[in-house]
């Protein structure tokens, strides 16, 4: 099974830049900005992700659920997305 989910990935493209190249970021830039809708970036995004979670997996800041494991919203998020619970 691929340990990597959308909420994953999308927090990883999001909140991980300091772990991309200045080309990935600003390749990502141009995409965000410059072309909301094209049809690339979702493509970018799966390379960019995939390339920090082999090379960096166990660097990446990530918020976690205690309970479920899982990745929370944001970086500074207290409640799980997934089983809702709290750790404020
Ligand atoms: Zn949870």
């Amino acid at each position: 099974m691929d340990p990597l989910y959308d909420e994953l990935k999308d927090y990883i493209y999001r909140y991980c830049e300091r772990f991309m190249t200045a080309d990935e970021v600003d390749a990502k830039r141009i995409a965000l900005y410059h072309f909301p809708s094209m049809e690339s970036e979702p493509v970018l995004k799966e390379r960019i992700v995939k390339r920090l979670w082999e090379q960096h997996q166990h660097e990446l800041p990530l918020n976690l659920c205690p309970v479920c494991n899982r990745i929370a919203r944001t970086p500074k998020a207290r409640q799980c997305q997934f089983c809702f619970y709290n750790w404020h």
